[in-house]
């Protein structure tokens, strides 16, 4: 499913003593001659299940700031991977040092809207990853309070399966899978509040987290991975919020909506490449994901 992404990672120059370990969708990883592991976001993006061959100038600079801001604003709640934003020259501004964690298979969704999977489950089954809920709730609606609505870590090119609390406490333990409940509803309710002020909802997100083995967090659940980017959030306009159907992506909507015309030529069924995206769109598309990091961080993205 991937484009290469594996076989060819962007051949960033860094210093000698960093070794590539992985690549993801959009991110590279690399441990550094320290032992920290370098997490760099590359300017890829993901539609369909594709990752698209075009990229989206400054994405990667985009969240990773938008992650160490939010990062900050969560840090009394829950201690983060972040240890250093001093990076070599190649990736600056787009890669965080890190500490690298033994991380949960679990992908920690918080859902405080129904959208995307969660509706599917909610309209077969009337409920979500377990979580029992009132009928006739609309597409887009708000949930009567967020849910802890955890899911498998699917290998690349596989999709996330939801899964019930009870299934995490299977997988990792009772009290590692009470602390991903506790953590990741304490902070989906901090960044619901904070994005609502600046006119955001924030319908859904994920969260990773690692268990610390050394330092200072040793024995503890620390925030890892990136944290409410518009890739792993759903993020909709306060004011175009109209329940009883999908909501608009926030960033993504121009890419599906450009590849899904016929102006791409592309049958998403086919099982085809992607075409790669027309100069207008990745304008637009980047011009979203600037709009994302201002409104949110009140800051100008430079
Ligand atoms: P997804 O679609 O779920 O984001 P991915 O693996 O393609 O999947 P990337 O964001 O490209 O995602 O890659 C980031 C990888 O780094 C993930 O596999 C994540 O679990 C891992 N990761 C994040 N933080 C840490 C950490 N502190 N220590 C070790 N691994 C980490
Ligand atoms: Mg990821």
């Amino acid at each position: 499913m991937t484009l290469g992404a594996e076989e060819t990672p962007p051949a960033y120059d860094l210093p000698s003593g960093y070794d590539h370990i992985y690549s993801g969708k959009v991110r590279e990883l690399y441990r550094s001659p320290e032992g920290r592991l370098l997490f760099v976001a590359t300017d890829r993006i993901s539609a369909y299940d594709w990752i698209l061959e075009t990229p989206i100038p400054d994405k990667g600079r985009i969240l990773t700031q938008l992650s160490l801001w939010w990062f900050d604003q969560f840090a009394d709640i829950v201690p983060n991977h972040v240890l250093s934003t001093r990076v070599p020259d190649a990736v600056a501004g787009r890669a965080l040092l890190c500490q690298e964690l033994d991380m949960m298979p679990v992908e920690c969704v918080v859902r405080g809207f129904l959208a995307g999977s969660g509706y599917a489950d909610y309209v077969r089954a009337r409920s979500i990853c377990g979580n029992g809920l009132p009928p006739g709730l609309r597409e887009g609606d708000r949930l009567p309070k967020p849910l802890f609505t955890p899911a498998t870590k699917a290998p690349q090119g596989e999709h996330d399966e939801n899964i019930t609390y009870d299934e995490v406490i299977v997988l990792i333990g009772q009290n590692e899978a009470q602390d991903l409940k506790r953590l990741s509803l304490a902070v989906y309710a901090r960044a619901a509040e904070i994005a609502e002020e600046r006119g955001l909802i924030v319908a859904d997100t994920k969260f990773e987290f690692g268990l610390a083995t050394s330092g200072r967090h040793r024995g503890q659940m620390v925030l890892a991975d990136e944290v409410l980017t518009p890739d792993s959030s759903r993020y909709w306009p306060l004011d175009g919020w109209a329940p009883g159907g999908a909501q608009p992506s926030f960033d993504k909507q121009y890419v599906r909506d450009w590849l899904t015309s016929a102006d791409s030529g592309w049958d998403r069924d086919s099982g085809e490449t992607p075409p790669p995206l027309p100069d207008e769109i990745v304008a637009k598309t980047r011009a979203k994901y600037v709009e994302a990091y201002e409104r949110l961080t009140g800051e100008r993205f430079a």
